[in-house]
C-alpha cells in the first residue's frame, strides 16, 4: 500500500493569507499522488488555533469543496506549538508521515518531494533546514541565530536553522506520545526519540500575506521555553558561580586578618568583612546544590522515556522449540 501523507498547518489569524496558500498545498499534494509517491488517502490538515477572524469558516469551506482538506479547530488559542502537536496527535493513528508546515508560504512546498523521497530511503525524521536567512531583517537573522549557538551551547540538541518545517513518521509520533510535557519546543524534542534522521534545505520567503504572530515578546518566550524545558545548565552556573565566589570569599577572609593584624583597620572591620564574605558564599553554594535537585525533580516530573527501541533481531519460528519468544 502506498504512503499516506497528512501535511499539518497551525492557522492564527490567517484569512488573507489561507485562501491563497490553501491551493498551492492542494496542488503539491496532487502532484504527489499523480506521482504515485503517494496515497490518494493523504491529506491537507489545518489546525485552527483559536482564530478570532474568519480563518474557521474558510477552513469549513475548503473541505467542503475538496476531500483532501480537513481541519481541526481549538477551543482557544494556545500558540503555535501547542497547534502542530495537536494537528500530529490527530494524524498520527491515520497515516503512515506528517509534514508539519506554516501556512503562510513562507517554507518551500517543493522541499516536500525531497523529504518523503528521504523517508523511503529510510529516515523517520527529516528536518527542514534554511539554507539562507536573506529574506529576514538583520535583527531577526542575528538574534535567531544567536538562540540556536545558546541552546547547544546548554546542552540541548537542535538542528541548526531548523525551525517547524518537518517530516516526521507515525512510528515516530508514537513514541513521541510519551512525551508528556507541557512545555512545548518542538524542534528540540523530536532529536530526543532518536531514529534515523536527515535534513533537507531550503530557502525560506517572506510571508505571502498578513503578519507575523511572532514578535520578539513571543520569539523571547519561546526561547526561554526551549532552554529550560531541554537543559538544566543554568542551575550548573548558579553552582559554579558559587564555588568561584565561595573561593574568592575565603580569600577576603584571609585578606581581611591580614589587614586587622598589620593594624590599619578600624574595630571590627575584619569580623564584619570576614562574615559578609563567608556567609555570601556558603549561600549561593547552599543555592547551587538545592538547584541540582529541582533540576533533578523537574526531569523526573516529565515523565519523559527512559529508552525506545527502534529495532529487534528477527525471532526465527522452530516449531521443535519450547520456548517461544513473541514480539
Ligand atoms: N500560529 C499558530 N498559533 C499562534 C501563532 C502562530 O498556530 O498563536 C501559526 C501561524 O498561523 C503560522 C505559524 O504558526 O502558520 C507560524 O507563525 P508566523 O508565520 O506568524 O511566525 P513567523 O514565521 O513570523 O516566525
Ligand atoms: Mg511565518
Amino acid at each position: 500500500m502506498n504512503t499516506i501523507l497528512y501535511i499539518i498547518i497551525p492557522c492564527y489569524n490567517e484569512e488573507t493569507v489561507l485562501p491563497i496558500t490553501s491551493k498551492m498545498f492542494l496542488d503539491k499534494l496532487t502532484s504527489l499522488i499523480q506521482s504515485n509517491t503517494i496515497s490518494n488517502s493523504s491529506r491537507i490538515l489545518f489546525v485552527n488555533d483559536g482564530s478570532k477572524d474568519k480563518t474557521w469558516e474558510i477552513i469549513c469551506n475548503l473541505a467542503k469543496q475538496d476531500e483532501h482538506f480537513i481541519g481541526i479547530s481549538q477551543s482557544r488559542n494556545r500558540g503555535h506549538q501547542n497547534a502542530v502537536l495537536a494537528g500530529l496527535m490527530e494524524a498520527k493513528d491515520k497515516c503512515d508521515i506528517t509534514i508539519s508546515i506554516d501556512c503562510d508560504g513562507q517554507d518551500d512546498i517543493n522541499a516536500m518531494d525531497e523529504m518523503v523521497e528521504q523517508y523511503k530511503q529510510g529516515c523517520e525524521i527529516v528536518y527542514g533546514v534554511r539554507s539562507k536567512r536573506d529574506t529576514d531583517t538583520f535583527f531577526k537573522r542575528f538574534t535567531a541565530e544567536g538562540f540556536y549557538k545558546l541552546l547547544n551551547w546548554m546542552g540541548a540538541e537542535v538542528v541548526y536553522n531548523h525551525a517547524d518545517y518537518r517530516l516526521v513518521s507515525s512510528r515516530v509520533l508514537k513514541e513521541f506520545a510519551n512525551f508528556k510535557e507541557v512545555n512545548l519546543f518542538l524542534r528540540g524534542m523530536f532529536p530526543l526519540v532518536g531514529f534515523k534522521s536527515t535534513s533537507v534545505y531550503y530557502e525560506r520567503h517572506e510571508r505571502i500575506a498578513g503578519e507575523s504572530h511572532y514578535p520578539l515578546t513571543k520569539m523571547l518566550s519561546l526561547a526561554f521555553d526551549g532552554i529550560t524545558s531541554l537543559s538544566i545548565k543554568p542551575i550548573r552556573i548558579i553552582t559554579a558561580l558559587g564555588t568561584v565566589i565561595a573561593g574568592l570569599s575565603f580569600l577576603g577572609v584571609i585578606w581581611s586578618i591580614v589587614m586587622r593584624f598589620m593594624g590599619n583597620v578600624v574595630a571590627g572591620w575584619s569580623s564584619m568583612t570576614c562574615i559578609i564574605c563567608l556567609i555570601g558564599g556558603v549561600q549561593l553554594v547552599c543555592l547551587g546544590i538545592l538547584g541540582e535537585y529541582i533540576g533533578k525533580i523537574y526531569m523526573e516530573v516529565k515523565h519523559r522515556p527512559r529508552y525506545i527501541i527502534s529495532e529487534r533481531t528477527e525471532v526465527k519460528d522452530t516449531s521443535n522449540s519450547h520456548k517461544k519468544v513473541h514480539y
